[in-house]
């Protein structure tokens, strides 16, 4: 059956200093509460990983995670970092169609799919986002936006890869805004995405995969968003810089 899982996006904060003493009091807080065998994975900026999957060994429900790589696997792109890099550190997963990455570096549904291939290659599992813009929410478009997303970057993947693929429907009107989606506006949506799925690749491989919910979540938030049936944990940005808000939003799968 499918996981549980909270996720948290650092993006561009924290310097190594302060991101080392931020995991830290994560995993001394998650050491001895996570009950419900729920995962927590810790999404920092590339300088930090190596270290954080040192700090992170004595914390089996803590996993570490990049929030990019190249499609390239190696060779003369000065300023990227390849999967097998980023394996290399230790970690297990990364952040891939994140929308800021898709909105100010350009990166299209065709790239995704490369990453993707590359990010399975060398065993990192894809947290894969997709989401609607405000005008796109608004237009009633954003089913056929959501499907296109699934469709290009993912639906050339046999059944099998989909046991290491994490989806995240992250609604770019609710990122860094204060606005959530409703629950139950992020629960039609994420069983949209399970239904296209099932479509695809069979009702077996849709139950099994976790779809998390990003956008504004925070600690009053996560326990009505997290209680609907086809959301499986969430991808929190802001609220997981706070040891103790990131903490709380852990605690709604105790
Ligand atoms: P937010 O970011 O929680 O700050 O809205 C979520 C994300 O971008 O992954």
């Amino acid at each position: 059956m499918r996981k549980n899982i909270v996720a948290g996006n650092w993006k561009m904060n924290l310097d190594y200093e302060q991101g080392l003493s931020l995991f830290s009091e994560i995993v001394n807080m998650v050491k001895d509460e996570v009950r419900g065998g729920q995962e927590v994975v810790v999404c920092s900026p590339f300088i930090h990983l190596a270290s954080l999957s040192k700090l992170g060994a004595s914390a089996p429900h803590v996993s570490i995670g990049a929030q990019n790589i190249s499609q390239e696997p190696s060779g003369a792109f000065t300023g990227e970092i390849s999967a097998t890099q980023v394996k290399s550190t230790g970690a297990s997963y990364v952040i891939l169609g994140h929308s800021e990455r898709r909105a100010y570096f350009g990166e299209t549904d065709e790239l995704l799919a490369k990453k993707v291939d590359a990010a399975l290659a060398h065993d990192l599992f894809p947290i894969f986002c997709i989401g609607e813009t405000k005008e796109e929410r608004e237009s009633g478009a954003f089913y056929d936006v959501i499907k296109r997303q699934l469709t290009k970057a993912l639906f050339h993947l046999d059944a099998a890869a989909f046991g290491k693929i994490v989806l995240a429907y992250e609604p770019v009107w609710a990122i860094g805004t204060g606005l959530t989606a409703t629950p139950e506006q992020a629960q039609e949506v994420h069983a949209f995405i399970r239904q296209t799925l099932a479509e695809q690749y069979g009702q077996e491989v849709a139950d099994n995969c976790s779809i998390l919910y990003g956008g504004s979540a925070n600690p009053s938030n996560a326990q009505s968003l997290f209680s609907q049936p086809d959301i499986d944990g969430g991808l929190i940005g802001g609220a997981s810089l706070k040891s103790r808000d990131f903490l709380q939003i852990i605690n709604v799968f105790n």
